[in-house]
């Protein structure tokens, strides 16, 4: 029995309905996943108790010894996975990863440039109600509104322009790749340095199956929970020149302690990515990411930029039908069991609670073991919903039939289940997709 069934009912009961809404629904917002028991349980660890102010060797704390080896098994393997100089694995997420380098390289009031919210980037990137809006002259690039995507002109005018000290590329919602080249010229043309954010396809990248910001952009940020399958957390890389200013703008610039539980799924996560089959797995997000895009196309959506290089596509549904709105999708595909977020699309008339687009994702579904076919029925669902201008009947219908389709296709760690012991699939269920098992190194 879960200790945490026999301490705290309502608690409990909370942990099993989440469970059992992942297990139940088909997850395709774009930024999610689902990690590995190896990674859950390193998660779950007394690792959670240690204080380990400072960095391996050199700690503010006494009795760091185990927690040096699994902080530098992570700092080792990440810097395997992306090839890069330095790493500080401690940022406690996406957002403080980038907050780090502000901290090295920006004095408040700096011009910054970044892709703006509403064209795919992030609250992070200079927007007003961010820290990154408030405290620095942030500025924005957008997509062409023809090609729908970054127009790379604009970019070097803006940059002519407003001299930032720091131009970030990456982004939250861009169906396509990044020239990272392209921006290093224009970066060092007008003396500012690079931060990549490659928060959502980090995993693309480890498998070199998205061109790597190495060595183009001083510094590398990502989350490690979206593509690169890892726990909620961050990680930000850059070169040897810049390693102690990073080192210390993460602490004491920003945190205190880090977080040493997370850290070890992050060492968890990052050796699994490391396997050859991280790399058919990454594919295979790519492959569903297109076999979804062109159902939905041959249904009469159309994606901005007219498709996906990566794990994500960005749907106007004006096309389909010009009184959709991104939240009425979301909340009937919600009650259908199907579970995505509105987004705006580039030029959208509407507002951000509103939207004129959804954002849909693959790797969430990859990682259960869906493929090429079961995004036909995927994309079905996904139609029907849409068109089904909200009736309660025709949703539960969906619903019912999600559901079904769903379980055979289990999640690793359920605990709450009814039938079977923890994470053992129930007798005619197919096997999820396996995680690797991760080697000693030598
Ligand atoms: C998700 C994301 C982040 C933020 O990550 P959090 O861990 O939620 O703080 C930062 N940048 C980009 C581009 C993202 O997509």
């Amino acid at each position: 029995m879960n200790p945490i069934q026999q301490t705290d009912p309502a608690l409990w009961q909370a942990l099993c309905d989440e469970q059992e809404r992942q297990e139940s629904t088909l997850e395709l917002i774009a930024s999610e996943n689902h990690v590995s028991p190896a990674v859950l349980a390193a998660a779950a660890t007394p690792l959670t108790n240690k204080y380990a102010e400072g960095y391996p060797g050199k700690r503010y704390y006494g009795g760091c010894q185990f927690v040096d080896v699994v902080e530098n098994l992570a700092r080792d393997r990440a810097k395997k996975l992306f090839g890069c100089a330095h790493v500080n694995v401690q940022p406690h997420s996406g957002s403080q990863a980038n907050q780090a380098v502000f901290l090295a390289v920006l004095q408040p009031g700096d011009p910054i440039l970044g892709l703006h919210l509403d064209h795919g980037g992030h609250l992070t990137h200079g927007k007003s109600v961010n820290l990154s809006g408030k405290w620095f002259q942030a500025f924005h690039y957008r997509v062409d509104p023809k090609t729908e995507r970054i127009d790379m002109a604009e970019v070097r005018r803006l940059a002519r322009e407003i001299k930032p000290k720091l131009i970030i590329t990456g982004a939250s919602a861009y169906p396509r790749i990044w020239d990272f080249t392209a921006f290093a010229e224009i970066a060092h043309e007008v003396g500012a340095v690079q931060m990549a954010d490659i928060a959502h396809f980090a995993g693309l990248v480890a498998t070199g199956l998205h061109p790597s910001p190495i060595p183009h952009a001083e510094f590398i940020t990502t989350t490690t929970h979206k593509t690169l399958r890892g726990p909620r957390s961050g990680l930000a890389m850059c070169g040897a020149e810049w390693a102690k200013k990073l080192d210390s703008a993460v602490f004491p610039g920003l945190q205190g302690g880090p977080l040493m539980h997370i850290i070890a799924a992050k060492a968890a996560a990052f050796g699994e990515a490391l396997q050859p089959e991280f790399k058919v797995y990454a594919r295979q997000i790519l492959g569903n990411a297109q076999a979804l895009a062109e159902e939905l196309q041959r249904r009469g959506y159309r994606l901005v930029s007219g498709g996906t290089d990566n794990h994500l596509m960005l749907i106007d549904l004006r096309a389909k039908d010009p009184n959709l709105t991104g939240a009425a999708v979301e909340s009937w595909l919600q009650t259908a069991g199907i579970i995505v977020n509105k987004n705006m699309i580039p030029f959208d008339t509407r507002k951000p609670l509103e939207t004129s687009g959804i954002r849909l994702g693959t790797p969430a579904l990859t990682t259960r073991g869906l493929r090429e076919p079961e995004m036909k029925n995927v994309a079905a669902w996904l139609d029907r919903g849409a068109s089904s201008g909200g009736q309660a009947a025709a949703l539960n219908k969906i619903r019912g039939e999600v559901a079904e389709f769903a379980r055979q296709f289990p999640l690793p760690h359920l605990q709450c289940r009814a039938a079977g012991a923890p994470g053992e699939p129930i007798a005619g269920e197919r096997n999820m997709a396996p995680f690797s098992k991760v080697p000693s190194e030598a």
